[in-house]
């Protein structure tokens, strides 16, 4: 009966997960490690950084945007979002919890499919944060553009935060993946938010067990929210030191205007999503309370292993992409 009663809460906490891309380990090592590669590569760039930042630490301003996310449930909201500034922020910008992703299907060449993308999806919003940053914008503060910048540059490197599994099912339930956006668009009900659907386990370990025994498994993308990281390194001292060398030694690949890179590295998250689904094997649909439900994957033998180094190399190319950006910037 308790399980029962918790089981809203359960559904909420795992289909909020979204914004959380990285964990906060992740997300401040990357804003940390791309400060310091900044301060040598550009230092009055980096003076900028912190003019702007003021008292707040690089690391604290990369989760403000998770913090400050409003709650159905209010002991679940950010610890930002009942301050006086967070709620400031949440009443101009009631659809921020959305600016983290964007869903678009695995078959995509680039991003940039209008039946996909949105206006405040993580792409636009970063455009927008540098609109402001440069004085053609004042949609929101230099200060809250910066703490997006910063964040939002580490999520769109999240695979799952910008590509999505869509799906289709047979009459017993078992589900095949679409990868066709064409498809994708006529199956709009089969998206997987993400990864949010899918949880990790086999269908036959599934056989019989409750609603609830389903809800406490992990789903696909909290499981590279946070446990890629967590494999990679246990704290952010840790995470630091296995990145660093590999941050200054990577060559980035951008091309044309900074307002243009983001989109360029959403298209590299479809093709790094691309790999994930490929290593999964999808068991049946699962009913569950509500509009969700889910569908049992399967790891093959040297998952976990390459996961582990896939995300370690996001981590890398996030934090140097947005040194680059900080860097390109024309500061106003
Ligand atoms: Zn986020």
């Amino acid at each position: 009966m308790i399980l029962r009663l918790l089981l809203p809460t359960v559904i909420v906490v795992l289909t909020c997960s979204r914004a959380f891309a990285w964990g906060q380990e992740g997300h401040r090592t990357i804003a940390a490690l791309a400060l310091e590669h900044l301060q040598k590569s550009n230092p009055a760039a980096a003076a900028k950084v912190k003019e702007i930042l003021g008292n707040e630490s690089v690391e604290d301003a990369s989760i403000w945007p998770d913090d400050v996310r409003p709650n159905r449930i209010p002991s679940r909201s950010g610890r930002f979002a009942n301050t006086d500034e967070g709620k400031a922020f949440n009443t101009a910008h009631p659809d921020n919890p959305a600016w983290h992703f964007v869903d678009l299907p695995l078959g995509s060449k680039a991003y940039g499919d209008k039946r996909f993308t949105k206006e405040n999806d993580v792409v636009q919003t970063l455009v927008k944060c540098i609109d402001v940053l440069e004085g053609r914008s004042e949609f929101m503060s230099k200060h809250d553009a910066l703490r997006f910048l910063l964040h939002m540059g580490g999520d769109v490197h999240q695979p799952l935060h910008a590509a999505c599994g869509f799906f289709k099912f047979d009459a017993e339930g078992r589900a095949t993946l679409i990868s066709d956006p064409d498809e994708a668009a006529a199956n709009m009900d089969g998206a997987d938010s993400g990864g949010n659907k899918l949880l990790l386990g086999s269908e036959s370990g599934a056989t019989n067990k409750s609603p609830e025994e389903a809800d406490k498994r992990l789903p696909l993308h909290r499981y590279w929210d946070e446990h890629v990281v967590a494999m990679n390194a246990e704290t952010e001292a840790e995470l630091a030191v296995k990145l660093r060398d590999r941050v200054a030694a990577f060559k980035p690949t951008n091309t044309g205007e900074v307002r243009t890179w983001p989109a360029q590295w959403a298209t590299d998250s479809i093709g790094v999503s691309r790999e994930i689904y490929a290593e999964l094997k999808y068991g049946k649909r699962f009913p569950r309370t509500g509009n969700y439900w889910t569908i049992y994957l399967n790891f093959q033998k040297g998952t976990k292993e390459k996961f582990t180094d896939m995300a370690a190399v996001q981590l890398v190319k996030a934090t140097r992409n947005l040194a680059e950006t900080l860097g390109a910037i024309q500061w106003k």
